[in-house]
């Protein structure tokens, strides 16, 4: 059994998500660690349904059984080259990608987050 906390975050590529993501995540969860699995413009990709999302859901497998995470963020971000949409369509594709994970992973609690163009992390609720 691991003593640290896992959490599971899928964000965007950009490097300069990926820092506000985990302080975030730790500070406002008690997260040891956050395995991080990304792509260009992850909300993009998790709410198009077109997208072939197999590898993805085989790290979330990883994180979730290996190392005993039972919560995943999804993250949307401003300035977002992988997922070029405003503000509110971002937001649309969180939701959705949410809500699409959360039949996938009952068991598991399911969160947003936006960084906006401050690289501040909020909540987005559903
Ligand atoms: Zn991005």
């Amino acid at each position: 059994m691991n003593i640290n906390k896992f959490a599971t975050c899928l964000n965007c590529m950009d490097g300069r998500v990926q820092l506000p993501a985990i302080q975030w995540i730790s500070k406002n969860y008690g997260i040891d660690y956050v395995d991080m699995i990304t792509e260009a413009g992850m909300d993009g990709v998790l709410s198009n349904q077109e997208s072939d999302i197999t590898s993805i859901l085989m790290k979330i497998n990883i994180s979730l059984k290996k190392h005993g995470s039972e919560k995943i963020f999804i993250v949307g971000h401003f300035d977002c080259a992988g997922n070029l949409v405003d503000r509110e369509v971002h937001k649309k594709h969180i939701k959705l990608a949410v809500s699409k994970l959360k039949v996938l992973f009952s068991s598991s609690e399911i969160v947003g987050l936006w960084i906006s163009e401050n690289w501040e992390v909020e909540k987005i609720y559903i």
